[in-house]
């Protein structure tokens, strides 16, 4: 699977062109995806020049490599695009409709494949032991 994930707003917060604060779990998920679920990241930002240099950058300190930045391929050139649209198979941006989610919501979604599904709670388990948190379970 091909992820395009915008960087102001969605891995930090908006300070562009400054870099923002760090999203709680944006690069942890990230790399978690990269790393079990074989997902390729894609950077893709209005960011050019200096200021995309560093968020690639600042991602790169934190452990975060992306496949391709602002293209679909590594060696993909402008000159080479069919469409000004990226081939991506999931775009995570804050400007998603409904806003960006909880960066744990994000992963269940991705991992489990069922984007659109809701995520309910299951009612009735009040004699089961209680189950750890996502972000629990994501990161132990
Ligand atoms: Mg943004």
């Amino acid at each position: 699977m091909t992820i395009a994930v915008d960087f102001d707003g969605t891995i930090v917060t908006h300070a562009y062109p400054a870099i923002g604060k760090p999203i709680p779990f944006a690069i942890e998920t990230l790399k978690k995806l990269q790393r079990e679920d074989m997902c390729q990241i894609i950077l893709y930002t209005c960011r050019e020049g200096q200021l995309l240099e560093d968020a690639v950058n600042y991602c790169k300190e934190r452990g975060l490599e992306f496949y391709a930045v602002n293209a679909a391929f590594p060696e993909e050139t402008p000159d080479m695009r069919i469409s000004r649209k990226l081939d991506a198979d999931v775009f995570i941006d804050d400007h998603n409709l409904g806003g960006l989610p909880d960066w744990g919501v994000i992963y269940q979604m991705i991992h489990s494949g069922q984007p659109l599904q809701p995520h309910v709670q299951n009612f009735g388990d009040e004699q089961k032991a209680p189950r750890k948190s996502f972000l629990e379970r994501l990161f132990s």
